[in-house]
């Protein structure tokens, strides 16, 4: 295979999932008015992207573009508004593989209800097993909350220093949620998992 099929089929594959992802969030109702976005690492490091403003529940091929791993476009067409937060986490964790960011009803309600919370303790539940290095119920994880904003970068600045090892999700206040994974299969069980314990804590706490 030469370097441009081997390119071009990891690209395809990579698209195949997030198109996957796309359908599969989009039912759960996580990404309403085009909102979200999800991308996955190719071999060559660079990274393939949702377009801006697209459906992503229904996604196609052309609904997806390669940036390079510093988040500049390889074509004309314009990445997520949000690339450069999936850039920042590829640069802090060498083996992910898979980002997905969700506007979830559940995170957007616990970030802005919990107003004074900079993270969200996340303690005693099975499906904590979901992360990588957890292996029991009986673990605590600590997923930082930063609050929202429009300037990309200055996000990206406030997020990363706190992107501890042992963490694979984030929330953005009155926003939404990220997760990743070492790949796409990985990075689905960890957002719909988060998911999830967001809408036990919701009702835990109410
Ligand atoms: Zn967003």
């Amino acid at each position: 295979m030469t370097l441009t099929q081997l390119k071009s089929s990891s690209f395809s594959k990579a698209a195949e999932e997030i198109i996957a992802a796309g359908l599969f969030l989009g039912a759960k109702g996580w990404a309403p008015a085009t909102s979200g976005n999800y991308s996955m690492r190719l071999e060559d490091g660079r990274i393939a992207i949702t377009v801006s403003g697209r459906t992503k529940g229904a996604l196609t091929a052309q609904s997806i573009m390669i940036v390079e791993a510093d988040g500049t476009p390889c074509d004309n067409r314009i990445p997520s508004a949000e690339t450069l937060l999936h850039v920042g986490i590829y640069h802090v964790y060498p083996d992910c593989h898979a980002v997905l960011h969700t506007h979830s009803l559940n995170s957007t309600v616990f970030t802005k209800r919990y107003a004074e919370l900079d993270a969200i303790v996340l303690e005693n539940y099975e499906l904590l097993k979901v992360f990588p290095h957890i292996k029991t119920h009986e673990a605590r994880v600590s997923l930082p909350i930063v609050d929202n904003a429009q300037d990309m970068k200055a996000l990206s600045a406030t997020i990363t220093p706190r992107l501890a090892k042992d963490i694979s999700a984030y929330l953005i206040r009155g926003h939404g949620l990220y997760a990743w994974g070492r790949d796409m299969t990985e990075a689905r069980a960890i957002i719909e998992a988060t998911e999830f314990m967001l809408g036990c804590e919701l009702e835990l706490r109410s």
